[in-house]
């Protein structure tokens, strides 16, 4: 019997290695990687230079505290501000604690002009992380249901809905920010268009609130842009990153800029492992790497790829409702709950992912090359379509 927790229903598979956008279970057996560990893998695995890298950091030093300088999260600072025109960096080491770090943000920011209950502005079917705070902004019971009494503070609107944000600002004194996803993931791949953004934007401005966006999983070049706000031409008050930023190596940011900036003074919040030598490291070559091979439009490319070939292989097939998604970052909603196809392309040899139910979802690693999507087409398609079938 395992003594780990029973918190995930795990897959009957083990792997051992991987290479690219492949990985061998313990038998020897070879699977396409779709999914990169949801978001995570952003150079796949084992990337010699990533690897690299990687070996000569822990040669050198690992940790040190943040109670010392750290040259290598300086220089990941600076990097993440020159690719976004962000002030300022805390680390941290998942995506809920950047969240966390942000919604402790927005909180400071309204204590400090006399706010004395705060509220965040958040997102039906959101997903912001499983620790208290983030569980309580994230919008769907499932996560919630049985760790009530939840944290308060937070005042939910539908996504993609301008209205009912301008409807709390004329009743809500309390509210100081809004969190949304760029593009919702676990939510089931929903984007926002540009004019949202752009409108949104100029909400917070006349009300002087935090815009928040959570790229945890839209970030990190993904979606063909940097960041996938950057395709709006806005600049968010608070951006909170991890997923695909260490490529693998765990390690989570919350930027902050403008009125945002310099709310947290020392003593204010913290964080033993945050921004370490190592994932520091991790960060600044995946960024590096992305930058000198190009990924960013290479994602764009491949996804236009992809999606074209979801497009034309399941045009006019009954039972697919919509295919949607920006860049590698592609959901394939189907009218019925379709968990079981996970299993199917297990067998297969591809490992994908099942979101909100109904939506197949697909995250692959920003290195996989335009053979390898049409071997994951070759193999996705046929089989949604069986399913569909039966
Ligand atoms: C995964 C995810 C999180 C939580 O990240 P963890 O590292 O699992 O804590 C937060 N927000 C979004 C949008 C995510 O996709």
């Amino acid at each position: 019997m395992s003594h780990l927790m029973n918190t995930y229903a795990r897959l009957p598979v083990t792997f051992v290695r991987g290479e690219g956008v492949w990985l061998w279970d313990t038998e020897g057996r070879r699977y396409l990687d779709g999914l990169a560990g949801i978001a995570v893998n952003t150079l796949g695995h084992a990337h010699p230079r990533f690897t690299a890298a990687l070996g000569a950091q822990i040669g050198k030093l690992i940790h040190c505290s943040n109670v010392y300088q750290i040259n290598e999260q300086e220089l990941l600072a600076d990097k993440l501000c020159n690719l976004t025109g962000m002030r300022e960096v805390f680390f941290c080491n998942s995506g809920c604690e950047a969240n966390e770090a942000a919604i402790k943000l927005a909180r400071m920011y309204g204590h400090r002009q006399g706010i004395e209950a705060p509220a965040i502005i958040v997102m039906e079917k959101a997903f912001h992380g499983r620790t208290l705070a983030t569980l309580s902004a994230t919008g769907n019971r499932k996560v919630q249901a049985g760790f009530e009494p939840l944290v308060s503070g937070f005042v939910r609107v539908p996504y993609d809905d301008l209205d009912a944000i301008r409807q709390v600002a004329q009743h809500n004194r309390n509210v100081v920010a809004v969190l949304v996803e760029t593009i919702q993931g676990e939510g089931g791949i929903r984007t926002l268009d540009i004019e949202y953004l752009k409108q949104l934007r100029q909400i917070c401005d006349e009300q002087n609130w935090l815009l928040m966006l959570d790229e945890v999983q839209c970030g990190i070049g993904r979606t063909g842009e940097w960041f996938a706000y950057q395709h709006s031409g806005i600049l968010p008050d608070v951006m909170t990153l991890a997923k695909g930023l260490g490529s693998g190596v765990p390690i989570g940011a919350c930027l902050a800029a403008g009125k945002a900036a310099g709310t947290f003074q020392p003593g204010n919040h913290g964080s033993t492992f945050g921004g370490n030598p190592l994932a520091c490291v991790a960060g600044l070559t995946t960024l590096n790497i992305i930058e000198q091979d190009k990924l960013m439009s290479h994602a764009e490319k491949l996804g236009r790829f992809l999606h074209d070939g979801f497009n034309t292989a399941l045009q006019g097939v009954k039972g697919v409702k919509e295919i949607r998604g920006q860049g590698l970052m592609i959901g394939i909603e189907l009218d019925q709950p379709c968990g079981d196809l996970v299993k199917l392309a297990l067998a297969q040899g591809l490992l994908i992912n099942v979101t909100a139910d109904s939506v197949i979802r697909l995250l692959p690693p920003l290195v996989m090359k335009q053979d390898e999507a049409q071997q994951l087409l070759d193999i996705l398609c046929p089989l949604i379509k069986e399913f569909l079938q039966t």
